[in-house]
């Protein structure tokens, strides 16, 4: 899978924009602000492919970018952000429940939370609509490098034991600012999308 060739596809606002083409389907979710731009730039080595720093709440989209061919990376609108409002929280939970009504086309969810904090509410929320589909998944703890060493597996065992993860279900600790993490969900997303 060469990431060079990545092309951004559609800006989804609403489920008749949806594709189901049947290509594979990786699908990045995450709180707003948990750095999901910036993972999924640091994942195609792209600056601002995704755009980063976007004003939270206000990205209510579905993303599908084009990965060689091979499969699409989906990035879904963030969440949990305090400051919108009730028609575009509405908005979101359409887009999102449309999307998750067919977990056939997702091979493969990414859910990405703040290695700093424990998860919240919302982010327990999202993981039990990722476990749900009964596919795969994998959560990236991102902004590693805020962590001391001393506090970086405490960090991952925090997200295992709050979002109630399956042994299988790996948690990758990621940096998006350094690199951290990088090769390992690479590798994870690759071996999901193998023909
Ligand atoms: P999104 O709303 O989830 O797409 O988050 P963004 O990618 O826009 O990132 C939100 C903020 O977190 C930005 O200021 C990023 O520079 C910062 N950020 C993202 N990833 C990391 C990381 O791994 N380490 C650090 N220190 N900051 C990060």
């Amino acid at each position: 899978v060469n990431l060079q060739k990545t092309e951004f596809i559609l800006s989804a606002a609403s489920p008749k924009d949806f594709l189901r083409d049947g290509l594979p389907q990786v699908a990045f979710a995450g709180r707003s602000n948990v750095g999901k731009s910036s993972v999924i730039n640091r994942l195609l080595n792209r600056k601002n492919f995704a755009r980063v720093g976007a004003a939270p709440g206000k990205t209510i989209h579905i993303n599908y970018f084009k990965i060689d061919g091979t499969f699409y990376l989906v990035d879904l609108p963030g969440y949990g952000y305090a400051k919108v409002s009730k028609s575009e929280r509405d908005r979101w939970g359409k887009l999102m429940e449309t999307y998750f009504a067919h977990p056939e086309l997702m091979t493969l969810g990414v859910m990405i939370v703040d290695a700093r904090h424990k998860p919240t509410a919302d982010d327990c929320t999202m993981a039990q609509w990722f476990k749900d589909t009964g596919r795969p998944m994998v959560v990236v703890a991102n902004k590693l490098d805020k962590l001391k060493k001393s506090e970086v597996q405490p960090s991952l065992d925090r997200v295992r034991l709050t979002l109630e993860l399956e042994e299988d279900v790996p948690v990758i600790p990621f940096s998006a600012e350094k690199g951290d993490g990088r090769q390992e969900l690479l590798n994870v997303i690759f071996a999901a999308v193998q023909p």
